[in-house]
């Protein structure tokens, strides 16, 4: 039943993200959305008409806080009469149930649905609504309409889902089968960001090494290569591959466009073949070590990040170490790890979790020291040496110091005369800490 249309342009809205780039990238597009049909962003939620919560389920932690927030926001409710919308990935797997436990939410979106968002608040609909079907095709929400944190550096989606189902995660269920995006509508968007001052691109997707133009079935590789052509663009990364899709030809592109950062996200997962195997990830510790190599030989500059899970069912002491011994091996500039959470869904949740809290807990930290011991001495290799910076903004700790990152894609907070705020500046690197690296700007 319809209370009635409900002008957006009275409206403010606030949009709070959980999770990965992608739904960074989502949040902007959906306030986009919002913005385009008159709403007016806001900051805050207390004082917004309309508040979205983009969701993350990828670990149990990111659900264990989105149902924290929404905690705060079912107070808020009570003093303001706002809507609340919940998309996203928890969105999309638990649907209409949501709307059961969490009766002060007045709207469920999954991923494949954005496009309805501002149509189901202009309508004012007086029941509750729920939408998570599925389209085969890619969901094409017109870029323009994106409205971007930063004017610098933007996030282009070029496909989304997954086919991989790894025996942990929960994406394959929560953004369903891989979607690809037309070429010739990523390429307009690289187009209009450099028309409009960009100077980085990050192209995202669950799995972008899969990609395919869906009319032309031109692959990843050839993407590259055409989103280097364009004028103004002077970086492009890409986030995330698979090792199992990344092939030799990829490199060879990374290495010959002359744009594409020499730095690549490959999340190894675990070092041991026998827990890959048992997480599905489709290469063995050997395949992945052999595309390191043929990464480093093409380009002998790359820098390498990774994810790792620590404590995977039936991980032992042995396999585990095996994990710490390919963090020595690789030396990663940067990791991202975690302990295993069991997943609803996944073939990982129905097996018996024999690691303890406390052990996985303790196979994290050592990980953790690990890597940052091999960051501390890969950083001060650095000292001395001038770096390219493609400056972002300033430091949020020291506002007179000024921030950006390097090819590597390494953070560099830097002194400078000049303001340099989304100028490339060549540092010279002076001091170091295992997460950044410190320095003064030398050219402008
Ligand atoms: S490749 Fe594996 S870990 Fe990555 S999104 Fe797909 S199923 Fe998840």
């Amino acid at each position: 039943m319809e209370k009635g249309a409900r002008n957006l342009k009275s409206l403010k809205f606030y949009v709070h993200t959980f999770g990965c780039q992608m739904n960074k990238n989502d949040s902007e597009r959906i306030a986009g959305i919002l913005s385009t049909a008159g709403g007016k962003i806001s900051n805050s939620p207390e004082e917004s008409d309309i508040i979205i919560v983009n969701t993350c389920a990828v670990r149990e932690k990111a659900e264990e806080k989105l149902y924290s927030y929404l905690g705060r926001l079912a107070t808020f409710k009570k003093k303001k009469k706002s809507t609340i919308g919940v998309v996203g990935c928890v969105a999309q797997l638990y649907g209409s149930e949501l709307l059961e436990k969490k009766p002060f939410i007045d709207f469920v979106l999954g991923p494949d649905n954005y496009n309805q968002i501002s149509e189901i608040i202009h309508s004012n609909h007086e029941e509750k609504f729920a939408s998570t079907s599925w389209s085969q095709d890619y969901n094409e929400i017109p870029h323009e309409k994106t409205f971007r944190e930063s004017n610098i550096s933007a996030y282009v989606t070029i496909m989304e889902g997954c086919n991989n189902f790894c025996s942990y995660c929960i994406v394959p269920f929560a953004r369903g089968r891989e979607k690809c995006r037309p070429m010739q509508n990523i390429i307009e968007e690289i187009q209009s960001l450099a028309d409009k001052g960009y100077k980085e691109i990050q192209l995202l997707g669950q799995n972008v090494n899969s990609y395919k133009d869906p009319d032309t079935g031109k692959d990843f590789s050839i993407l590259l290569k055409e989103a280097n052509q364009t004028e103004g663009i002077e970086w492009i990364r890409f986030i995330t591959s698979h090792p199992k899709n990344f092939t030799k030809k990829i490199a060879t592109t990374m290495k010959e466009a002359e744009k594409v950062c020499h730095q690549l996200h490959l999340p190894v997962q675990s070092g041991s073949s026998s827990v890959l195997k048992r997480m599905n990830r489709g290469y063995t510790r050997e395949e992945y070590l052999e595309k390191i190599t043929i990464l480093r030989n093409l380009m002998p500059d790359i820098s390498f990040s990774t994810d790792i899970i620590a404590g995977f069912p039936g991980e032992t002491e042995e396999e585990f170490q095996e994990t710490l011994s390919i963090l020595e091996e690789v030396r990663f500039n940067n990791i991202f790890s975690f302990r295993y959470s069991p997943r609803p869904l996944t073939v990982a949740c129905q097996e018996k979790d024999t690691i303890s809290f406390e052990e996985k807990r303790r196979r994290l930290i050592e990980v953790q020291d690990l890597q940052k011991k091999i960051q501390l001495e890969l950083n001060k290799s650095l000292i001395g040496r001038d770096l390219k910076v493609l400056c972002t903004g300033k430091s949020k700790k020291a506002p007179h110091i000024y921030s950006g990152r390097n090819e590597g894609h390494q953070v560099v907070n830097f002194k400078s005369k000049n303001d340099v705020i989304g100028c490339f500046v060549d540092v010279h690197i002076a001091s170091y800490g295992p997460y950044s690296l410190h320095g003064e700007a030398i050219k402008q």
